[in-house]
């Protein structure tokens, strides 16, 4: 079948891999001028790698398996990483359980109660329950108020803002289920990995595989209308023109949804109105040194304006990236905060001199580039009942079909899940994909 696929991040090129490899004649539509989305790449001056910081979890096996299947198992580098807190101007490490027990700004009885609140929170599988409080009351009744300040509240204001007090407890639900899957149990070490070369290195091959299999990535063509062609299938209207197929997938966020395609293909439930996203402001710098010997540094300080330090060359072997090290520093915020369009050149002074408390030896000499990226709509709030609110999309034709993360209701945003969804898709819809237009068109209207 000629398949259109709307958006070339990683659910548009996976799910254009998988239907290449089925038969499929594949087209994918994407706006900007490279592929990959929020997994996209980035010219760093002297290397290339990811734009947003991104890391493969040794349970994240779908991922790993997608890796493998796409030829790219020997790039897979695992390493072990450390986890530290800055907190009272004193960065500390907390990556074993003895380092734990000696976290001195928790008492030995904060720390009984935090370790039990991650042991609980492991063996949780409902999780309908907890859409029901926040995140903070949660925490608040299981590690208590002293936990809750000095650890708890600085991972919440680092992945989610200060819009973590209306965030669910589903949230850290998920957030600890994924993070503790990282631990290799048998040293108690956490485990992260990157293909080599970052995302761009599969963004390549996917690319890759799709051509080989006669299929096209269209770069820098933005889709304006989706609609029913006039006797069966798809047309597809976009900047250069209008094409036809026999089937289309839209990958896309629920709002583009809503403003391209026509209403008689899709049916959104639930206006929308009320998902509120969470954008992110990151810097991307580059050194001449090492700036820190953990993945993650969690920032427990109001003058600090981004709210952690990634510590990406703790992963990636500085063969990689020219000899440089790159660290990035994020801050999240609701997409529609006026923060989030603040210039560049004032979002840079602004993290510089954050990094400065932090790192008040840091010579400018060894900045080799502090750039800033920007993505506005990275993931929905989860607020409370976030499960009712979200918009449900159906689609109404035969020949139309959605799949995007706007469905993930009770995981974080991650690329394990969405090659998960990828591949549920793929098995689910195989019929209806290889099925002829003419045919469904048939049955639509004998039903
Ligand atoms: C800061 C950050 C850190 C992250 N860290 C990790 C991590 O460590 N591990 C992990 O697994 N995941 C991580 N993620 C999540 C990961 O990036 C996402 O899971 C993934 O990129 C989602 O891919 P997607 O294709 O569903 O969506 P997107 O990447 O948003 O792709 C949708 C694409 O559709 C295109 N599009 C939209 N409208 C149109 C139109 N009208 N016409 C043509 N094209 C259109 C967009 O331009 C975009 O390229 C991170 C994300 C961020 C932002």
């Amino acid at each position: 079948m000629k398949v259109g696929i709307i958006g070339a991040g990683i659910t548009g090129l996976g799910l254009a891999q998988r239907l290449t490899r089925e038969g499929h004649s594949v087209t994918v539509f994407e706006r900007e001028e490279q592929p990959g989305g929020l997994a996209t790449f980035q010219d760093h001056g002297e290397f290339i790698f990811d734009r947003f910081y991104h890391v493969i979890l040794p349970t994240d096996r779908y991922l790993i398996s997608f890796i493998e299947d796409i030829g790219l198992g020997d790039e897979l580098c695992w390493g072990t990483t450390l986890t530290g807190f800055f907190v009272d101007r004193q960065t500390y490490s907390v990556s074993n359980a003895l380092e734990y027990l000696k976290f001195p700004p928790l008492s030995l009885w904060s720390k009984m109660r935090l370790a039990y609140t991650i042991l609980y929170c492991s063996r949780i599988d409902d999780w309908k329950r907890l859409e029901q409080i926040t995140v903070e009351d949660w925490l608040l009744r299981l590690s208590g108020r002293a936990t809750y300040e000095k650890l708890w509240k600085p991972l919440l204001l680092a992945k989610l803002g200060e819009n973590y007090r209306r965030v669910s407890a589903v949230f850290i639900w998920s957030y600890i289920k994924r993070m503790f899957s990282a631990r290799d149990k048998s040293a108690s070490r956490e485990q992260m990995g990157h293909v080599r070369g970052g995302y761009k290195t599969v963004l390549d091959r996917l690319e890759e595989t799709i051509v080989q299999g006669g299929g096209a990535i269209n770069l820098g063509v933005t889709v304006k209308r989706v609609s029913a062609a006039a006797e069966c299938g798809v047309e597809i209207s976009h900047d250069r023109g209008t094409d036809h197929f026999d089937k289309v997938v839209f990958t896309g966020p629920v709002n583009i949804l809503q403003q391209i395609v026509d209403p008689a293909l899709v049916d959104v439930r639930g206006s929308g109105k009320n998902v509120e996203y969470l954008g992110v402001l990151c810097m991307a710098l580059v050194t001449r040194v090492p700036l820190t010997p953990f993945y993650v540094l969690n920032i427990a300080d109001e003058q600090v304006p981004f709210t952690g330090v990634i510590g990406m060359s703790t992963v990636v072997d500085t063969g990689e990236t020219a000899g440089l090290y790159l660290t990035y520093l994020p801050k999240y915020m609701l997409s529609t905060d006026a923060e989030m369009r603040q210039p560049e050149e004032k979002v840079r002074e602004e993290f510089l001199h954050g990094l400065r408390i932090i790192y008040p030896d840091l010579d400018d000499a060894d900045i080799v580039s502090a750039r800033i990226h920007r993505a506005v709509k990275v993931q929905p709030l989860q607020v409370l009942n976030f499960s009712e609110i979200v918009p449900k999309t159906a689609t109404l034709h035969p020949d139309f079909f959605v799949l995007n993360t706007a469905q993930f209701v009770n995981n974080t945003l991650n690329n394990n899940e969405v090659i998960r969804a990828v591949d549920t898709f793929v098995v689910q819809y195989r019929d209806a994909l290889a099925r002829d237009p003419a045919t469904s068109a048939e049955q639509q209207s004998a039903s």
